[in-house]
């Protein structure tokens, strides 16, 4: 396993990364099992979320013991300094430990976000006064908008930013990460396989191993894609021209119009499941998949038919999906 350093932090981490989105839905057992399996492959970076239901929960459970082995990452959607520095307390008792290694304000996106967070009795100085407490090590920040993120690295010397990158999205490329490369962020890749959207998923990540990113951090949710990951990772070769040529053929038929399944959407007003929707779509458009696509949609209870078209959804959206227009159009592919 390659380790590389975390920005300006001192921390080496590994290559490869852990997304903690999936642990969320498997057991306590099977969690333990993967965080061990990922840890003896070289995997040494955890990535987790306040938001991400009980995935602190698991990990502090699963790393019991071996606390040292790791650095941890976690994130908070809290935008005041009283609500922060709650989470950082509860952060803490979940990931059982008395320091967080890197704690990053989450999905910053709006303009009224960076005017809270950066405001006076906002986010960033919970996490200042926790850095000083010996709470949390580093401080970095998250989110999906490139633009806003550009502006707002310059208002604190945060250690690191997350934000997607994948065969198919480099936006961040533009103006973003060069930006932090020269102010000496870490920067690590979420969404490494664009929401799963990828179906050679070892090409897809090979392809950002490559790239001058610190760690990529794909979600991981059972033992085996644990070993993939950290095999792809220690054995590392960059991507030929056949191998580039296949992910370009995937990246064509893919668009730019998909769900990457953040889950931003969440929640609709009609309790429409937007990204179960375009995942099952998914396989019907690319993969030739309709009976099973077809049989599966019509389990979905609302249907994709239900949507009053408030458009709530395509505001939260961080891809600016037009969901409204691409919910017609499952309905009308799947529904009976
Ligand atoms: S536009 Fe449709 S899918 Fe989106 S939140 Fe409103 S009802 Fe739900
Ligand atoms: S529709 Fe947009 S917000 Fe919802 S899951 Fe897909 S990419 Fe995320």
């Amino acid at each position: 396993m390659e380790y590389r350093d975390l920005g300006k932090t001192g921390l080496k981490v590994s290559a490869m990364g852990f997304g903690g989105i999936p642990i969320q839905k498997v057991n306590q057992e099977e969690a333990n099992e993967i965080v061990r399996t990922a840890v003896e492959g070289g995997i040494n970076f955890f990535d987790t979320a306040r938001g991400y239901t009980d995935s602190e929960e698991k990990l502090g459970h699963a790393l019991k013991g071996q606390r040292d082995k790791v650095i941890l990452a976690t994130k908070s959607m809290a935008r005041t300094k009283d609500k922060m520095a709650e989470d950082i307390e509860i952060s803490l008792k979940n990931l059982q430990t008395d320091y967080i290694d890197l704690y990053q304000l989450h999905n910053v996106k709006t303009e009224k976000d960076v005017e809270t967070v950066f405001g006076p009795n906002g986010a960033l100085e919970a996490l200042i006064e926790a850095k000083e407490a010996g709470k949390i090590r580093f401080i970095g920040i998250t989110g999906h908008k490139a633009e806003v993120l550009v502006e707002v690295i310059d208002k604190y010397d945060f250690a690191t930013i997350q934000f997607p990158a994948n065969f198919l999205e480099d936006m961040g490329e533009k103006e973003l990460f060069p930006k932090a490369r020269a102010k000496g962020m870490g920067i690590i890749v979420m969404k490494p396989l664009a929401g799963g959207a990828f179906q050679r998923k070892d090409l897809a990540l090979r392809f950002l191993l490559g790239e001058d990113y610190t760690t990529i951090i794909p979600g991981m949710g059972s033992v085996e894609e644990v070993q993939n990951n950290a095999a792809l990772a220690k054995d590392f070769q960059r991507l030929n021209n056949e191998e580039i040529k296949i992910l370009e053929k995937e990246a064509k038929e893919l668009g730019s119009e998909f769900c990457r399944r953040c889950e931003y959407c969440k929640p609709c007003p009609q309790d429409l499941d937007i990204p179960g929707f375009f995942l099952i779509h998914g396989y019907f458009k690319r993969y030739g998949l309709g009976d099973w696509a077809i049989e599966r949609y019509n389990t979905f209870n609302p249907s994709a038919d239900k949507c009053i078209e408030c458009g709530i959804c395509e505001t939260r959206c961080p891809y600016d999906l037009p969901i409204r227009k691409m919910l017609k159009e499952v309905h009308s592919n799947l529904g009976s």
